[in-house]
């Protein structure tokens, strides 16, 4: 990669080139090029069983990708042999866990620790991985639930509250890590529709924030209102991309149509 151009407040935090998935026959991503550059908001759509969740796994690396190549920040996760769609080769266990530091996944179920307390799920981590003093790591978190109207629970456990509410922990949780860049994979999906609106909210806030975020969502309308970029995901493949006004003008059927499905 290009390292003057990694610099600049533009710079590139995420890089996928000719990314290729399979399970068994099926083959589930295809052909898949993107990069998010620092500041970015970037919302990922399309039918249900398209892609999008193996897209973020293999970005994230709960998936191995079968083809193509990964970047954080100018360092290569995993290349192609060929600089294209060959097979991925992946970096050094060592080089992987460094990577690992640069992104967060918040995930549709929230994946909460049952057994800790909402405090402690927020400061659990930067304590143990990124080893933080525990009184710096406690503030920080108790910075984090204030911020998204959580102040009073940090002692409460995941379920004495709400999804909604449960959605935000998960959300702090993953930015305790200072992540570059956050993924979330269908962050409202699980909730009911007052208490999406809460979490959106939370969302914006870290968009108002310049959080790099790439965000697969139905929530069309809040996609349309916080992305610099929508890409339409279709058989594993990005049939589409671009600003929102520039997607929901598509002269693609398959995209008008499932505009028009879910407005
Ligand atoms: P989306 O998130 O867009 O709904 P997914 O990425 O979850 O789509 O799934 C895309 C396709 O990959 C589906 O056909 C799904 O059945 C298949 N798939 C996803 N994960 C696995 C897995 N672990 N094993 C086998 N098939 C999978
Ligand atoms: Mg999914």
């Amino acid at each position: 990669m290009n390292e003057t151009s990694q610099n600049g407040k533009d710079r590139e935090l995420l890089t996928i080139r000719h990314m290729r998935k399979a399970f068994g026959d099926n083959q589930v991503l295809k052909d898949i090029s993107l990069s998010v550059r620092n500041g970015e908001i970037v919302s990922v759509i399309g039918p249900s069983g398209s892609g999008k969740s193996t897209l973020l796994r293999c970005a994230t690396m709960l998936e191995t990708m079968d083809g193509g190549s990964l970047g954080y920040s100018g360092v290569w996760a995993c290349e192609a042999v060929d600089g294209q769609g060959g097979d991925a080769v992946y970096a050094s266990q060592a080089q992987l866990q460094k990577i690992h530091r640069s992104f967060g996944l918040v995930f549709q179920n929230f994946n909460l620790f049952p057994h800790y307390s909402v405090l402690k799920n927020v400061m659990d981590a930067p304590v143990r991985v990124l080893k933080q003093d525990r009184e710096q790591a406690k503030q920080e978190a108790l910075k984090l639930l204030e911020q998204f109207g959580l102040a009073d629970k940090a002692d409460a456990y995941p379920c004495e509250l709400s999804g909604g509410q449960q959605q935000r922990v998960s959300v702090a949780r993953a930015l305790a890590l200072k992540p570059e860049i956050l993924f979330l994979d269908e962050p409202t999906s699980a909730l009911d529709p007052e208490l999406t609106a809460d979490v959106l909210n939370v969302l914006k806030q870290l968009a108002a924030q310049h959080m790099t975020m790439v965000i697969v969502t139905h929530e069309l309308e809040f996609a349309r209102e916080v992305s610099d970029r929508i890409i339409f995901v279709e058989n594993g493949e990005i049939v589409e991309q671009g600003t929102p006004e520039q997607l929901f003008a598509s002269d693609k059927q398959r995209v008008q149509e499932f505009i028009g499905k879910l407005s």
